[in-house]
């Protein structure tokens, strides 16, 4: 065998692995009985020790060196084997173990200080923490500004002066839509009515299929937390069930078929390989966010689906499609990211990222952070963070490591933008669809001109590829100002 044959062998191997590993992740959340739990913290810590081995086998070195690409999805797939190996062989194992470490301790100290709510005691491993991924990006890249190397490892190719400049762009007009939002006088309607968890699961059910998710090689089961796992022809989402509000199950199930029909959508000459899945999660998230929002949330699709939600429970209110479409698009104050809106959503997002940044190129200390939460979010929301486990505390992302992840959300928001208006000037006809229960034409343009290339382009260029413009902040803008004006007659 020649050198990238080798190569890609080996990565082919090491692909399959990864599968295996977020199929255990999948089971522990799903179907694991409670008395394996310490068996599978054996079985995980054994495959994660195979992985890490291979990752930075000497081998991937000197068949890197020989590797002769025959055409550009090889050159690709060599990029990013290349972009993995440096990033593993460079983080000392000591320093790669006491990052595993303070991320397993980090966890249980948030969570305590998050239910107290008291940062005091998450301050000491949060600096520890700040310390390890600073260490981690000097030993990547000693040149290059931490942020921007941790960045690396969630969406590559943007560094954090790329993305403050965007979302600089983006918040006096977000403040403004969510100043003009609030002051408005009328409140948008509730639901009422009965939903109970089979109707729920039976619905959701249905419109994971037509959104085109494929059960033939996928599964829907229940979780605490939703979530999208696995590549290929496996690929398994989770949801969860409030019968007070059919909302969360619906459009949490919708935002993951997004996610998963990237995965399932990805060419299967790439499959178990490096290139066969989405290639970053700023892209993942355009995916879910454009399936959640600007199809699920459309007032088309809304039309159909309060149909459907009359047919399937008790539904007292609201009594027609306008005031459904209101109520699923309902904007309130709040503190708490994973409850907002599409209005105040990348405010949340914007702030972190902000302070994030701050803390890792050691501008902001530990000490501060609340205080610069609190005054950032009174800036930005309107109102005062009441107590720490809704500012600061509530995301468990920094606990982990997390730095450089926060962006990617609202990049995702900001590439939907661009992907839906380029879709829309497609498809002038998507809204006849939508109001039938059909967005095929939406997800099958996605699969086409996103979801099947995998990870060959690099993140921008998929997006500027399949809209054929610069990816700008102004789409997403437009389109919000437009929906929500509407809706609450700005
Ligand atoms: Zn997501």
């Amino acid at each position: 065998m020649t050198a990238i044959q080798e190569l890609f062998a080996f990565d082919a191997a090491t692909s399959a692995l990864d599968q295996v590993m977020g199929r255990l992740h999948w089971d522990q959340e799903t179907m694991m009985p409670e008395g394996a739990a310490d068996q599978r913290a054996h079985e995980v810590a054994a495959l994660e020790e195979l992985l890490h081995t291979r990752r930075q086998d000497a081998r991937i070195g000197d068949w890197l060196e020989a590797a002769e690409p025959r055409d550009e999805t090889d050159a690709a797939r060599l990029r990013l084997l290349r972009r993995d190996y440096l990033r593993a062989v460079r983080v000392p194992a000591d320093l790669a173990a006491e990052l595993a470490r303070t991320a397993s301790r980090g966890h249980g100290i948030w969570a305590k200080a998050r239910a107290a709510d008291d940062p005091a005691p998450f301050l000491p491993v949060l600096g520890h923490m700040l310390q390890l991924k600073r260490d981690m990006a000097q030993a990547i890249d000693p040149e290059a500004d931490p942020y921007d190397v941790l960045i690396e490892d969630y969406e590559p190719g943007l560094t954090g002066a790329e993305i403050a400049e965007l979302f600089d762009g983006m918040r006096p007009r977000l403040r403004a839509l969510r100043d003009a939002v609030l002051g408005h006088e009328g409140k948008a309607p509730a639901l009422a009515g009965r939903f109970t968890p089979e109707a729920q699961l039976a619905l959701t059910r249905e419109v994971a299929r037509r959104f085109g998710y494929d059960f033939d090689r996928g599964r829907i089961d229940l979780a605490v937390h939703p979530f999208s796992s696995g590549s290929g022809s496996d690929v398994r989402i989770t949801t969860r069930i409030d019968e007070a509000d059919p909302f969360g199950c619906l459009y949490s199930t919708i935002h993951e078929v997004g996610h998963a029909a990237y995965e399932q959508h990805v060419s299967d000459a790439l499959a178990l390989t490096r290139l066969g899945q989405g290639v970053s999660m700023g892209v993942h998230e355009s995916q879910s966010r454009i399936f959640e929002n600007q199809l699920g949330r459309s007032r088309a699709f809304c039309g159909w689906l309060h149909g459907e939600m009359v047919r399937a429970f008790d539904l007292t209110a609201p009594a027609d499609a306008d005031a459904f479409y209101a109520a699923v698009n309902r904007v309130e104050p709040g503190s708490i990211r994973t409850e907002s809106d599409e209005v105040q959503y990348n405010l949340h997002i914007m702030l972190r990222f902000d302070l994030e940044r701050a803390m890792i190129r050691g501008e902001l200390d530990v000490a501060d952070i609340e205080e610069a939460w609190n005054a950032r979010f009174e800036a930005d929301f309107g109102h005062r963070v009441d107590r720490a486990s809704n500012g600061m505390l509530q995301d468990v992302h920094w606990s982990a490591g997390l730095f450089g992840y926060f962006p990617t959300y609202s990049l995702g928001n900001v590439y939907a933008g661009c992907l839906h208006a380029a879709l829309r000037a497609d498809l002038p006809d998507l809204d006849d669809h939508l109001a039938q229960g059909d967005p095929s034409p939406a997800t099958e343009w996605l699969a086409d001109r996103v979801q099947r290339h995998g990870s060959v382009p690099e993140p921008r260029a998929v997006i500027e590829q399949a809209t054929g413009a610069p990816v700008s902040e102004a789409p997403l803008l437009d389109y919000l100002e437009a929906k929500f004006g509407a809706l609450y007659g700005l």
